[in-house]
């Protein structure tokens, strides 16, 4: 159906209000629920097809965790939908305020192909729960949960959600119609298209883009700390869709004296953990793949390969690789890497990290292992990033009430939980006042004597 009649279908269906009920809104979530546990072995095949994801990832970063948000939405919603009351000064007596959400109204949400089941969804719950309609475009890179998607959330929610299937130029013509808010998953690149057409009908749009998330390794010294340390640190970036996730650890920053010992542990659990094809996530599609061995191929970055750098262009693989002070001003260095490919950069004191992420963009997200209490609060302090964990990785994204989203150049908006929510809605503030108390000082006419109150 061309996109024109979809857009004014779902406006259409928006208008009648059906959506703005708590019961719509609660039969909207228990649906999505039910085709997340009904079709579960689909959304393995979808997801092993265009990523070679492991069901055993799959269900940890998208069907478990979607289910997780939409009980969440579910339990919170009546707390979420009722209004708000607000402090009010004395001098206005008797007044009450409070604020009352409503939803924006018909909402465009782009994902990416990277957790393209997770991240379609779970603005969708709070798009949802906010009582809006809905236009959601997949990635075209991640075909079959695309197809999914466009096949089975007709089946079990109302028409007020639609899927439309295609690439960038599906995208552009999305971007030709008027929206109440564009909700964008993906590059910085295209962030700034989506940016650029959401102004001409001033759209509030929310970028949740990517950007290189470091991780301090501090100089640890209990030796099961280096090895939970480790576990983190692997999984955040080859037990992560192999490293292409917008959260995964890109680099490393070590004490050059800790790094010799940082990486014999990291070589011991690739080989331990991370070698058989079942356990990494292919990389999804030549483009991709080929930016990545660019990397590689560059000569000053090949020398500093520690560990493995080989690649497989027939299945699309990469070893997991470490590499040892690549030039702070190659591509590996200076774009998000996305990949399997963990660079580690040497810092005399670990404080100077600080200095090292004050001068680079703002990432989505700052690791640091450590136990240095004075250490965590200067990095709280002195720098900025969409959020900060401390002693892991990742995690983060799955607890609702933190709220998940960047900061410059990582974007802007923030969702999960209340605050997709939030996102979704207009804070509407209601000031209610009667007819009782009138105070002639406000009007005019003006005189000195009305100052002296
Ligand atoms: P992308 O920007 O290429 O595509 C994202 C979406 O935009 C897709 O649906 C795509 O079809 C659409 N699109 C592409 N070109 C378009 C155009 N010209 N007009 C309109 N729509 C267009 O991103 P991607 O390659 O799918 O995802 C990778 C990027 O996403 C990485 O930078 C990553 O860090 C980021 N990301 C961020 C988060 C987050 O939550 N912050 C999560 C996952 C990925």
């Amino acid at each position: 159906m061309e996109v024109k009649r979809v857009v004014e279908e779902v406006r259409e269906a928006y208008a009648t209000g059906i959506t703005r009920s708590y019961s719509w809104r609660k039969s909207q979530l228990t649906a999505l629920k039910h085709l997340l546990i009904h079709k579960e072995d689909q959304i393995y095949h979808a997801l092993k097809h265009d990523i070679g994801k492991h069901r055993v990832e799959a269900y940890r970063d998208e069907v478990g965790l979607m289910i997780k948000s939409v009980d969440y939405a579910l339990w919170n919603l009546k707390k979420w939908m009722q209004p708000k009351k607000v402090d009010v000064p004395l001098v206005c007596f008797p007044t009450s305020g409070e604020v009352v959400p409503e939803p924006l109204g018909v909402v465009l949400i782009f994902s990416s192909w990277n957790f393209p089941i997770g991240l379609s969804l779970e603005p969708l719950v709070g798009a949802v729960a906010a009582g809006n309609a809905v236009v959601l475009k997949p990635s075209e890179l991640a075909p079959a949960s695309s197809n999914f998607l466009a096949t089975n959330i007709p089946k079990y929610l109302e028409k007020t959600v639609r899927v439309v299937e295609g690439g960038p130029h599906m995208g552009e013509q999305l971007l030709e119609h008027k929206w109440d808010k564009i909700f964008f998953t993906g590059s910085s690149r295209v962030g700034r298209i989506i940016m650029a057409a959401a102004a001409k009908h001033l759209t509030p749009v929310s970028l949740e883009l990517g950007g290189k998330c470091p991780a301090i390794i501090d100089t640890l010294t209990s030796e099961r700390d280096i090895r939970v340390t480790i576990n983190r640190v692997a999984a955040a970036k080859w037990g992560l869709c192999s490293g292409q996730a917008c959260i995964a650890i890109d680099y490393l920053l070590v004490e050059e004296n800790f790094a010799p010992l940082l990486i014999d542990f990291l070589k011991a659990k690739i080989k331990k953990t991370y070698l058989e094809p079942e356990t990494l996530a292919r990389i999804a599609h030549k483009q991709h793949f080929q930016r990545l061995s660019n990397f590689l191929k560059d000569p000053a970055v090949a020398v500093s390969v520690v560990h493995g750098g080989s690649f497989n262009a027939e299945n699309m693989s990469f070893e997991p690789t470490i590499l040892l002070n690549p030039p702070l001003d190659s591509e590996i260095m200076t774009d998000e890497i996305f990949g399997p490919m963990l660079p580690i950069i040497t810092l005399k004191k670990i404080e100077d990290s600080i200095e090292f992420l004050k001068a680079r963009p703002k990432p989505l997200a700052i690791y640091a292992f450590t136990t240095n209490e004075k250490l965590k609060s200067k990095i709280i302090e002195e720098t900025s990033s969409g959020g900060i964990c401390f002693n892991d990785a990742v995690v983060q994204f799955a607890l609702d009430g933190l709220p998940f989203g960047g900061t410059g150049e990582s974007g802007f908006g923030k969702y999960h939980g209340k605050f997709s929510f939030d996102e979704f809605s207009n804070g509407k503030a209601i000031l209610r006042r009667n007819f009782l108390i009138e105070v002639s000082v406000r009007y005019p006419p003006w005189n000195e004597r009305k100052l002296q109150f």
